[in-house]
């Protein structure tokens, strides 16, 4: 299982949604903190593999947002065999990816570091502040236009 985690807006339903391939129904709709959470069967380059797509808080109490973030993406990253963590290279990085950030590098789950609406060269500067994170090389992508799809396989490759 591969969950996708970020903070909200980031794009982790459009690459949800570009592995799986299709539209999926609620597979928990329990309230709280996995309300919207949604899995299904992805393939990429003919890899099949189970994905997790993380949500559900958007149109909550925003000051509240970073404690349930929190309790859905520590759920879900300890479930999973790795982490895509999401961020938006476009508009840089935020105090709530980095606050992410910090949960993820206590976790022994392994986490491959995501610049998504990196296409063209829009991302450059949200690039290369990532590197400061201290979770790896983040990989340029753009789940919109599909691409760096390549180079995503080849991080998940060893984790699934
Ligand atoms: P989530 O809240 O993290 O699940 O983000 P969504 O998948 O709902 O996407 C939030 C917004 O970002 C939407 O308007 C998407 O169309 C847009 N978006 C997602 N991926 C990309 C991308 O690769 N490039 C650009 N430019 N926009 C994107
Ligand atoms: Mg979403």
């Amino acid at each position: 299982m591969l969950a996708i985690i970020g903070r909200p807006n980031v794009g982790k339903s459009t690459l949800f949604n570009r592995l799986v391939g299709k539209k999926l129904a609620l597979v928990d709709d329990r309230p709280g903190v996995t309300r919207d959470r949604r899995e299904g069967e992805a393939e990429l380059i003919g890899m099949k593999f189970r994905v997790m797509d993380t949500a559900g808080y958007e149109d909550d109490d925003p000051a509240s947002l970073p404690g349930r973030m929190r309790a859905q993406t520590e759920a879900a990253v300890a479930g999973a065999d790795a982490a895509l963590f999401v961020f938006d290279a476009r508009a840089g990085l935020n105090p709530l990816d980095e606050e992410i950030a910090r949960w993820l590098r206590t976790s022994d789950t392994p986490i491959i570091l995501v610049a998504n609406k990196a296409e063209g060269k829009a991302g450059d500067a949200g690039i290369n502040e990532a590197y400061a994170l201290g979770l790896g090389d983040p990989i340029q992508l753009s789940a919109e236009h599909g691409e760096g799809m390549v180079e995503l396989f080849d991080a998940m490759r060893p984790h699934l």
